[in-house]
């Protein structure tokens, strides 16, 4: 079915249309607001080193974007017409460095400036297979992607058209060959060329159409909106280890909140979390509420300058889709237990099948899990060992995640918020209150208040 649903989308491949003019136009100085000193002076030097060097070399992407925007670039990308090894040549700070793409990155102290190569698009209409550098699968994926080429190829095999803007800090002068101009003054995210061509050659695009839109509040422009719900399954040939880099980037720049809405919205979010989406489908509104808020607290302390760790992030996500997971294994007769560490292994595992956590942080999700378990244990010591447990914060952050999205703890997180508020004497009584009633702390309990018990907010706190 989903096969049939791929073919009738699937087109052969053809040159695309022509939104990419071979004669950019040219904005000069007094044409545009950008300023030479706005950018990074490395990597204003390394545009000019290699200009003198008798290369074309130009600011391009996100820094020439966002600071028409008036926003601070997160890095500075250089394009230029020297290979990889030229680069390397005129600098000796330059690395090599080969991911999908050979790229040269030059340090400047913790300053790292990526320089890449012009590269063409690739030849449309047949597989390259004697050339051996660029070469796409059956859909129309791109594989491998090192083919060099003219500044004006560039252009065009960049993504967006707000992207595809090129500075020149020697001239100052701004190429456009996208009408990315255009769109940044209609806060439009739209691909050049033809859109579900460009996301078939890679269906990542779909992600980052998402993040800038999420990022720069833009729209996406209605037909690079169009296939996305249709091509959006083909995110589940992408390499688990590329989905993670840019799940974290959609996720801990500080648009997470707007970016989750979106990728539910455009029907992304089931290829990226498919036992998530499952959770959302069949209890929405508690989901919704854990997901976002956690996004949202998160996005709070990105801007905030506070760190964030994936591992609360991820451990948020996946919440939602536990429960049914525990049952299930409860019905074939496992005890509560195990059977919530049984679940847990399982849809870590599962998850990790489409976005490669690494296992510095899928450990610390599970111990944040478990943590839900020993929380309602206080009795005796137990409530001091908890408080000097390493992952107390989180879990406790945890909490009161679940308990803002509705779950019921019998005020379990107003207690611990009590609790670490206490003085010794106080938190003695605390325990004492316990008394007779069960272990776990349910049934009810005398309300007490005690200096400045406010709640903290739960978020992707440094709690690694
Ligand atoms: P930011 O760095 O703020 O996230 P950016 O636009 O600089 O945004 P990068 O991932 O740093 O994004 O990529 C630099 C440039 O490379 C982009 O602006 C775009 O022109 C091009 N690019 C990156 N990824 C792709 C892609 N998958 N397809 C086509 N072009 C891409
Ligand atoms: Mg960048």
């Amino acid at each position: 079915m989903l096969k049939k649903l791929f073919q009738s989308f699937r087109t052969p491949l053809r040159k695309p249309q022509q939104h990419t003019r071979t004669t950019p136009e040219v904005l000069n100085g007094s044409q545009h607001s950008l300023q030479r000193n706005q950018f990074s002076r490395y990597a204003v030097s390394i545009v000019e080193r290699l200009q003198n060097a008798g290369y074309q070399a130009y600011l391009v992407g996100g820094c020439v974007r966002d600071l028409m925007l008036g926003i601070t670039p997160k890095d500075f990308d250089v394009a230029t017409s020297a290979t990889p090894e030229q680069v390397r040549a005129e600098f000796r700070n330059a690395r090599i460095i080969g991911r999908r793409f050979k790229l040269v990155h030059i340090h400047f102290g913790r300053e790292i400036i990526e320089v890449a190569t012009f590269r063409a698009n690739h030849p449309q209409d047949e597989e390259d297979e004697d050339s051996n550098q660029s070469s796409r699968n059956e859909s129309g994926r791109i594989l491998r992607d090192n083919v060099y080429g003219t500044l004006e190829e560039d252009a065009q095999r960049r993504d967006f058209t707000i992207n595809a803007l090129y500075y020149d800090p020697v001239t100052e002068r701004v190429l456009d060959y996208a009408n990315g101009v255009h769109d940044i003054r209609n806060r439009l995210i739209r691909l050049i060329g033809d859109p579900q061509q460009r996301y078939k050659e890679d269906p990542v695009r779909m992600l980052r159409a998402v993040r800038f839109a999420a990022k720069l509040d833009f729209g996406i422009e209605k037909h690079s909106a169009t296939p996305i719900r249709p091509l959006a399954p083909m995110l589940r040939d992408i390499p688990a280890a590329r989905l993670f880099e840019e799940v974290l980037k959609l996720f801990l720049s500080g648009y997470a909140e707007p970016s989750f809405e979106m990728l539910v919205d455009l029907e992304l979010f089931e290829p990226l979390f498919p036992a998530s989406s499952k959770a959302l489908e069949y209890n929405p509104t508690y989901t919704h509420t854990l997901i976002s808020e956690a996004l949202a607290n998160t996005d709070l302390r990105v801007k905030q300058n506070k760190p964030v760790t994936p591992a609360f992030l991820f451990a948020a996500l996946l919440w939602p889709a536990l429960p049914a997971r525990v049952l299930r294994l409860q019905e074939r007769g496992m005890p509560p237990i195990p059977a919530m560490q049984e679940a847990a292994h399982e849809l870590i595992a599962e998850q990790c099948q489409r976005i490669a956590i690494p296992k510095r942080f899928t450990m610390p999700i599970r111990e944040i899990w478990d943590m839900q378990e020993r929380l309602p244990r206080r009795s005796g010591k137990r409530a001091d060992l908890l408080l000097d447990n390493p992952r107390f914060r989180a879990g406790y952050d945890f909490l009161l995640l679940r308990e803002s999205a509705g779950e019921e703890t019998d005020g379990l997180g107003d207690w611990w918020t009590e609790y670490q508020d206490a003085n010794e004497a106080g938190r003695r009584d605390m325990i004492r209150d316990l008394g007779n009633k069960s272990e776990t702390g349910q049934g009810p309990r005398k309300r007490r208040r005690s200096g400045g018990g406010k709640r903290k907010r739960a978020g992707a706190d440094a709690s690694e």
